[in-house]
């Protein structure tokens, strides 16, 4: 971002609002696209978002060198940090009237969201991408398996003599037994991964804080996380860049009327740069 640089376009540009955003360009920030009345808007759900953020923000949750997710024994250390597990937690809007809210529950209208990055290790990695796959894996193999006996002649044809249906029957119990071995396969691998893991938002140290403060997990529905992982950070996007105490200590200074007075400041800013010209 050319720090410094007014966009008149954009009532928080070059301010902690925009710092927080952590926006590449302005061209590919969302607020430049809104209207003066909806960046304001877009300025106040930032403060609700900063008044329910940890002190420091995300930072030390995401510059972690230890695993975030290893559940190490007594005299044992958590892996080293190699890759970084992304996903988005929720928190209930402030504004949205009691009848509206779910509790601990995503709804898109009625939640803020935020991107968490998690330093994890190679190890934990390795577990949860076996059991995102593996019970599909084997599955859809247990399907394939019956759909392949069921097309070779040598297995219809004594089969239709029970009946002409019979093949498609035996193909469709094939799919529920796949389905039934996925379930069993899950469950078997989750609760051996939760003996060394945390997979869950409550039970992970570096969450616990956020949790505290309302933020939940979406996605899956048994409490688990669906990370994807990255090999590197995210390098845009909000709350994702560094020095977010500093931006974080200002936004929370001038409170939420204070984001008004921001965005008319550095419009009337931009206007007298502009005269000036
Ligand atoms: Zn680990």
């Amino acid at each position: 971002m050319e720090k410094g640089l007014y966009n008149p376009d954009c009532a928080f540009c070059d301010s902690p609002y925009c710092a927080l955003l952590n926006q590449k360009s302005c061209k590919k920030c969302c607020m430049s696209k809104l209207e003066p009345e909806e960046q304001i808007k877009a300025g106040e759900d930032i403060f609700f978002v900063v008044e329910a953020l940890p002190e420091n923000g995300l930072e030390d949750i995401m510059n972690a060198k230890e695993c975030a997710l290893c559940r190490p024994g007594e005299d044992e250390a958590p892996g080293e940090a190699q890759r970084y597990a992304q996903f988005d937690m929720g928190h209930i809007h402030p504004l949205v009237p009691a009848d509206q809210k779910e509790n601990g529950r995503y709804k898109r209208a009625a939640s803020m969201v935020i991107p968490v990055q998690l330093p994890v290790c190679d190890d934990c990695r390795h577990k949860l991408n076996l059991l995102y796959y593996l019970p599909l894996g084997i599955g859809v193999l247990i399907a394939a398996l019956g759909l392949v006996a069921t097309s070779l002649e040598a297995v219809r044809i004594p089969l239709t003599r029970y009946g002409r249906i019979i093949p498609f029957l035996v193909f469709l119990i094939s799919v529920c037994i796949g389905v039934i071995v996925a379930c069993i396969v899950n469950r078997m691998l989750r609760r051996r991964i939760e003996r060394s893991m945390n997979t869950r938002a409550k039970r992970i140290p570096a969450l616990l804080e956020l949790v505290k403060n309302g933020w939940f997990p979406i996605g899956r529905k048994d409490g688990m996380i669906s990370f994807s992982f990255t090999k590197e950070k995210l390098d845009s996007g909000l709350l994702t860049g560094e020095n977010q105490r500093e931006a974080l200590e200002k936004i929370r200074g001038f409170g939420r009327e204070g984001v008004a007075l921001v965005a008319e400041n550095t419009l009337k800013r931009a206007e007298r740069e502009q005269s000036a010209e």
